[in-house]
């Protein structure tokens, strides 16, 4: 399942094969959208917001395409032109002069104004994008904090989508490892530095999945590399504190963690 990291790497390259360029063909396979698309024509994508798994795709007539892949749906750039050799079912086409995006499968797509948007009831379900670079640590303490939240224990919390969307299980182990907690802690129970470096750490990991994962190491790079220290780790040492890392089931999910230095 991809996390926010890899979702906002996906929206990155639909920006970059379609952003800021007139729209010279645009096509809707479901009929409640067919009117939208002559409007769309000559218009631009301004820009691909994710927020966890959904999609908004702005426009610049102020309209936002709101998609969400659910399991199956896949995008796709391809060049002017180019016909694609799939089984999938097309239900989105959105072409540039160069370029053309185009969505695959997806059953959860809708066109829709700002005040649509603003009332949408997936997006008021879902807590704000750990990829939102606007984000702060600030506003996730507080948000650990909430009454809302605060006595959730982190094996669930770092799972729901309402509370910080984009993360997903890798994360979730990973961010628990740096922060050095317990899956079973509630942010309730955290004292002022604990609670810091778990804020930081809801930020900083996906962040840097997001820029680095998969990338490798040359000598020349300063900055650090996105890597798992729990994450698929079972039975190896841990690194910081040399102790087991073990592999249980939390919140449904296989879990990774060192009971060694996660207290
Ligand atoms: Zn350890």
């Amino acid at each position: 399942m991809p996390e926010g990291p890899e979702i906002r790497r996906a929206a990155d390259s639909l920006e970059a094969a379609i952003k800021d360029k007139p729209l010279t063909d645009v096509w809707f396979a479901f009929p409640h959208l067919h009117s939208f698309a002559p409007t769309l024509v000559g218009e631009c994508v301004e820009r691909i917001e994710t927020r966890g798994k959904a999609l908004l795709t702005h426009f610049s007539n102020g309209m936002t395409m709101y998609s969400h892949n659910q399991l199956y749906g896949v995008w796709r750039v391809v060049e002017a032109g180019e016909v694609t050799e799939t089984n999938r079912v097309l239900r989105v086409r959105l072409a540039a002069k160069d370029k053309a995006i185009l969505l695959y499968s997806a059953s959860d797509i809708e066109i829709l104004t700002a005040d649509e948007l603003a009332v949408h009831p997936f997006l008021q379900r879902v807590g704000p994008d750990v990829l939102d670079m606007s984000l702060t640590v600030e506003q996730v303490k507080s948000r650990l904090l909430s009454p809302r939240f605060c006595r959730r224990q982190f094996s669930g919390l770092l799972l729901d989508q309402a509370f910080l969307a984009g993360l997903g299980n890798y994360l979730r182990v990973e961010i628990l490892w740096h922060a050095a907690l317990a899956p079973q802690h509630k942010a309730i129970d955290l004292n002022e530095d604990q609670l810091d470096t778990l804020a930081q750490a809801l930020l900083d990991i996906p962040r840097l999945s997001y820029q680095t994962r998969g990338r490798v190491d040359e000598n020349h790079h300063h900055g650090a590399l996105f890597r798992f220290n729990v994450f698929h780790r079972a039975g190896q040492v841990c690194e910081r504190c040399g102790g087991i890392i073990e592999k249980s089931t939390l919140s449904s999910r296989p879990f990774y963690g060192c009971p060694g230095c996660q207290k």
